[in-house]
């Protein structure tokens, strides 16, 4: 293997995330010197389309114009500053934005710097809340099957993706599961244009037995991304929300993921016309330029703290770069760009294409099972059978496999499990959304067309 002089360097030190470090042997980080727009170059000047947004927190393309510029002002001008007793105008206006665009209710904004941790602060507070009301019971969390939170262990321990927190599990908290919604593989045999949740029943169950010692139920609003991009309609969160309403729990909506105009909407839950307890904002947040995260939450979960110190109800939780004022001002002017550019109507063009587009070509392919997309997220699901939808086995890494392919074809497609996905910066044009579409299609049949798999399925 010929290393460059860059990657013998990151090797000797660097230990990624995410990722088995032997598998660098054969497949060496790719070192990138400069972003633009949809596009990553790497060293030797080779061009990758993103079609992942760099881990799903780019927006606006790399290196935008606008953001850099806000960035740079800033720098000159506050870098940082302590944000117990003091603050800064950056944070101001994003708070007053934030809840100003958020559904209604969600006036108070807690700062964090990542989404882990702003699961973390809705989570304690919550719990905190309910010991200030006199509810001592209530110290566990509902989440769903195929959920996923992040990776500190409060996250973890709420997330039911097992290939992350399995080996973690003695040092998880003791959390109630429920069964989530499974559209493409649905139990119920409904389709998405004819389905009244029965799936909810799952939810129901546990409340009915559990309610007394539920805090809270997190979830990600329309899509459990890392899952696999498993998407589920609006209908779901607003039965959930009336439960919750019913059962005296407080809903936690994860919108880490989803927030920002990723499902056509600038947060998730507006589709579902609901406001959420808590709701957790963050990748988007600043179009992927620095780690900030918020949670927003009502005047009556902000009222249950609000005493004389002496008390002791106070949310005593901090992060060194809570409110960092450099994030606050990147966040900002992406919030400009969503209102100056009119970027969610320009996106529902953009989707519309883009759903046309991929169903036509992917639909009929081999070992695709499901093209589906909500809003800017389209995801292909390959399974070794159509018709039972049969899984491939995980340890055949297929989506890997594709993805080393299309990556020689200068796309950036980024698998989870067998499941390939689109989330492309906004910025993309409608020709680059063909070519994005064409070179994925080519990776896959090319795929299988040198694959043993093939053989072993008939
Ligand atoms: C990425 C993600 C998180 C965790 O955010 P980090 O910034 O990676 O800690 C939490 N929830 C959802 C839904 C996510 O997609």
């Amino acid at each position: 293997m010929n290393l460059s002089n860059l990657q013998k360097r990151d090797l000797n030190h660097v230990w990624h995330p995410c990722s088995q470090m032997k598998d660098y042997e054969e497949f060496p980080p790719i070192v990138i010197k400069k972003g633009e727009g949809i596009y990553l170059y790497d060293e030797n000047g080779k061009k990758y389309m993103d079609a992942v947004s760099s881990w799903w927190v780019n927006l606006f393309g790399h290196s935008n114009q606008r953001i850099s510029q806000a960035l740079s002002q800033q720098a000159f001008n506050l870098e940082h500053v302590i944000f117990a007793n003091f603050t800064h105008e950056p944070a101001i206006l994003l708070a007053e934005k934030l809840v100003a665009y958020t559904p209604k209710g969600l006036n108070k904004v807690f700062f964090a710097d990542n989404g882990s941790s702003a699961i973390e602060v809705a989570l304690k507070m919550s719990f905190q809340y309910h010991m200030q009301k006199n509810k001592p019971n209530k110290k566990r969390f509902l989440s769903l099957t195929d959920a996923y939170h992040g990776e500190t262990l409060g996250a973890l321990s709420v997330g039911g993706v097992g290939l992350y927190n399995e080996v973690f599990q003695p040092l998880l908290l003791n959390t109630v599961r429920a069964q989530g919604p499974d559209c493409y593989r649905c139990p119920f045999n409904q389709t998405p244009n004819h389905c009244d949740t029965p799936c909810i029943s799952f939810v129901e169950e546990q409340l009915e037995k559990h309610a007394e010692e539920i805090t809270a139920i997190i979830i990600e609003p329309l899509i459990q991304a890392a899952a696999g991009m498993k998407m589920y309609p609006p209908s779901y969160l607003k039965r959930l929300k009336e439960l919750c309403l019913q059962y005296d729990v407080h809903l936690i909506a994860d919108e880490v993921a989803v927030g920002f105009g990723r499902t056509g909407t600038l947060f998730a839950c507006e589709q579902a016309g609901i406001t959420p307890d808590f709701m957790c904002l963050s990748k988007g947040l600043t179009g992927g330029y620095l780690p900030l995260s918020v949670v927003m939450t009502t005047d009556n979960v902000y009222e249950a703290f609000y005493d004389d110190y002496a008390s002791m109800k106070a949310f005593l939780h901090s992060h060194s770069y809570t409110g960092n004022p450099l994030a606050c001002s990147v966040a900002l002017e992406v919030l400009n760009i969503f209102e100056e550019e009119n970027i969610i109507k320009e996106n529902h063009v953009k989707s519309t294409y883009m759903r046309e587009k991929a169903s036509q070509e992917f639909s009929d392919l081999p070992y695709v099972g499901e093209y589906r997309q909500i809003g800017m997220v389209g995801a292909i699901e390959l399974v070794r059978d159509k018709e039972t939808k049969e899984p491939f086995p995980s340890k055949e890494r297929v989506g890997y496999q594709i993805y080393r392919i299309a990556l020689e074809k200068g796309l950036l497609l980024r698998p989870l499990g067998n499941v390939l996905y689109f989330m492309p910066p906004y910025v993309i044009k409608t020709e680059e959304i063909d070519k994005m579409i064409q070179l994925a299609s080519d990776s896959i049949q090319e795929y299988f067309k040198n694959s043993s798999v093939m053989m072993r399925c008939f």
